[in-house]
């Protein structure tokens, strides 16, 4: 074996020790704490997806690796379990963690759903209900698919920093410039259906909750930045999906997540509305340890991991504690 080759193993197996040996000390420490991870879509290993961004959709041999590691070493848990645990004030069982979709993606039934099936796996996935009923697409994926097609060979760069923009507009501001880029893109926008962009369908999201194994939050209707909406929007886009969730799956939902889930996507007044809607726990993108010294509006979660050693550091807390000691000595 040539010696660059054999020193990038040893690095390798030292770095994967010093990963273990600080998610030891992290799990200690951080006991009665758990972790949330939040995915989006999933995609098949090796095939084009037709998206300039496929970092919101891991391959499924990745997530099936994930999903093996936390069912191996972890208690993982529905997140109405863990709500519930935290809002009373309780610690959380030793090691638990929870695992979460937003949006509604298809392929969290068509290729999540076998591997949690698999290994005996809950999970919650948050829908973006007008998404589902095919009236409102997820505007960050027509820009996506939009500038695809305008700027031919876009880099994904250039997405980014026009989504960075995009999301500091007033809602109809932002949806203005999403329409125009839209148009500008013709039909083939229209032509354009990656599997990655497409909706559950009501009827698969029915059969999901048929086996107990997967629970339904709510995500918004449209998918705005709350934020960035008038009161009564905020209202209209919480209000609607919890109404088109009851009449689709006959329960209400409790648990909901934040589109963007920023500290400064959402107001004290959402945190009212989303109560007065009958939700009880509310989840945003925000690292960190979900502990009962969190408000149980605010709850924070891990952006998905994408091996099983990002997966080990984040949910034992490793990541958390090097970050607190930097901060100490800092
Ligand atoms: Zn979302």
């Amino acid at each position: 074996m040539p010696s660059s080759l054999s020193r990038t193993g040893q690095t390798t197996k030292s770095a994967a020790l010093v990963v273990c040996g600080v998610a030891m000390i992290a799990r200690y420490l951080l006991a009665g704490q758990g972790a949330v991870l939040a995915f989006h879509g999933l995609r098949a290993d090796a095939v084009p997806t037709g998206v300039l961004d496929e970092s919101l959709h891991l391959p499924i041999s990745v997530f099936r690796t994930i999903c093996q590691h936390l069912a191996a070493k972890y208690h993982v848990m529905p997140l109405t379990e863990m709500a519930a645990t935290l809002a009373a004030g309780e610690k959380l069982p030793s090691k638990a963690v929870a695992i979460t979709f937003d949006d509604g993606y298809a392929s969290n039934y068509e290729l999540g759903f076998p591997v949690l099936r698999e290994f005996g796996l809950p999970a919650t996935i948050f829908l973006a209900t007008g998404f589902l009923d095919r009236t409102y697409p997820l505007w960050f994926q027509q820009v996506d698919l939009a500038l695809g097609i305008n700027q031919r060979g876009a880099l994904t760069e250039s997405l980014a920093k026009k989504l960075v923009l995009l999301k500091t507009l007033p809602d109809p501001e932002m949806r203005l410039q999403v329409h125009r880029l839209v148009e500008r893109a013709g039909d083939t926008l229209l032509e354009k259906n990656p599997a990655v962009t497409q909706a559950l369908s009501w009827d698969q999201v029915r059969e999901m909750q048929a086996t107990g194994l997967i629970e339904f939050g709510g995500h918004t209707h449209t998918h705005p930045i709350l934020a960035r909406c008038s009161l009564e929007q905020q209202a209209r886009e919480i209000e609607t999906c919890r109404d088109r969730i009851l009449e689709e799956l006959g329960v209400s939902p409790t648990l909901f997540a934040f589109p963007n889930g920023g500290l400064g996507d959402h107001s004290q007044e959402t945190l009212r509305l989303l109560k007065a809607a009958g939700f009880t726990s509310a989840w945003t993108m925000v690292s960190g340890r979900a502990s009962a010294g969190h408000s149980i509006m605010e709850m924070p979660r891990y952006g998905a991991p994408e091996s099983a050693w990002e997966t080990e550091a984040t949910v034992s807390g490793g990541f958390e504690l090097l970050r607190q000691w930097r901060g100490g000595a800092a």
